[in-house]
């Protein structure tokens, strides 16, 4: 079918004030009692195994890989699409497979109505206790899907500011350093950069990059520092160094010692591997100065946007990170950007085969886009 644009807002207006509508033809017709389902009124979720090629190998303080598994789904309704993005890097549990079981227990059928949001997610986060990146999958998708029924991009429905946007930083992962040299001449766009600490080459990493660059730097330690004496001297030396905060200094089993530390350190500590949803925002609270959101852990943009609100009412920073993966799920990250302190969003500008075009980043800044629902410019 295709539509009136007019019409489809209309309807888009009428379901989210709450009125049940199953197809946008039947607005002037039917009472909410009435409303007939068709065959277009069902949601249908399908997806899609891909696999992104990095462009770089990827050395963190635990693993190095050149590819990452994502699963593309999508959501159609009434002849709209949404679209949907789990990434899954190998640290975190989830592969194709368990992606593909998860995605088909799902069942959006049984839900008349795309703007039930909150009923919908529930019983997706009801299917199984983990699988967040396949959850996050489905949230993405059905948002996508509501803010082209609505018209409208998700940083607009939330309400928030889009000249507000950060700039994002851009990853330089452990290497020799040649090749970090030759990294950061690459990330000349970029005004942040993110180094990625841990390792026994800490201080020469940050060494090779202030021979090159004087821009300023925020570190990844993910869980590398063990001792907090140590973390404390560390984290004064990067503050001599232009660097702006450090995320995960120690493990995250270390609560104790991280609040140690944050309680002493120069630098604004950010959770990372310790947040994950809800509960663990409130956790943090006290052990860290912020939490890093990444839509992969937290299950989706319903509940990150939830964590965003929540860190802020507890008086903590913010910061929005990303799986490497692609526009799709970054272009939805993005939309929550105007309300955060730091945004580590160049998860697709790492790889090679991304299939998608959205939210971009334009001088070193992430630039919002007005198209309706995540962002998404080219499917
Ligand atoms: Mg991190």
């Amino acid at each position: 079918m295709t539509y009136k644009r007019r019409d489809f807002m209309k309807t888009a207006g009428l379901a989210a004030a709450g009125v049940s509508i199953a197809g946008s033809q039947r607005l002037n017709a039917f009472s909410n009692k009435n409303i007939i389902k068709g065959n277009n009124s069902k949601m249908e979720l399908t997806f899609k195994p891909y696999t992104l090629q990095l462009k770089h190998v990827f050395t963190i303080a635990t693993s190095s890989r050149t590819t990452t598994p994502v699963m593309l789904t999508r959501i159609q309704y009434d002849g709209i699409t949404g679209y949907g993005e789990a990434s899954m890097p190998p640290y975190l549990g989830e592969t194709h497979e368990t992606a593909a079981a998860f995605l088909s227990k799902v069942d959006l059928s049984q839900f008349a109505d795309p703007f039930d949001i909150e009923n919908i997610l529930e019983y997706v986060d009801s299917l199984a206790e983990k699988n967040a990146a396949a959850k996050a999958s489905v949230d993405i998708a059905l948002h996508d899907l509501i803010g082209k029924m609505i018209g409208q991009p998700w940083y607009k429905i939330w309400g928030y500011d889009k000249n507000k946007t950060p700039n994002t930083s851009f990853t330089i992962g452990i290497d020799k350093p040649d090749v970090v040299r030759q990294k950061v001449k690459e990330a000349d766009e970029f005004k942040v950069l993110k180094v990625k600490l841990g390792r026994d080459t800490d201080k020469e990493m940050i060494e090779t990059i202030r021979l090159v660059t004087n821009k300023p730097l925020v570190v990844d330690v993910n869980q590398g520092w063990t001792d907090k004496e140590f973390a404390l001297d560390m984290v004064y030396w990067l503050k001599e160094k232009g660097i702006l905060m450090v995320e995960q200094p120690m493990p995250k089993e270390m609560r104790d010692e991280n609040a140690w530390l944050t309680e002493r350190s120069p630098l604004p500590t950010f959770a990372d591997e310790a947040i994950q949803r809800i509960p663990e925002v409130v956790a943090a609270y006290g052990a860290y100065s912020g939490i890093n959101i990444k839509l992969m852990k937290c299950t989706g943009m319903r509940e990150a946007n939830k964590m965003l609100n929540l860190a802020r009412s507890l008086g903590m920073k913010v910061m929005i990170g990303c799986m490497t993966e692609t526009s799709c799920a970054i272009s939805a990250a993005a939309q929550l950007s105007p309300m955060v302190e730091f945004a580590d969003l160049d998860g697709n500008l790492l790889i090679g085969n991304d299939p998608y075009e959205g939210v971009r980043v334009i001088e070193g800044r992430i630039t919002l886009n007005d198209t309706p629902g995540i962002g998404l410019t080219k499917v």
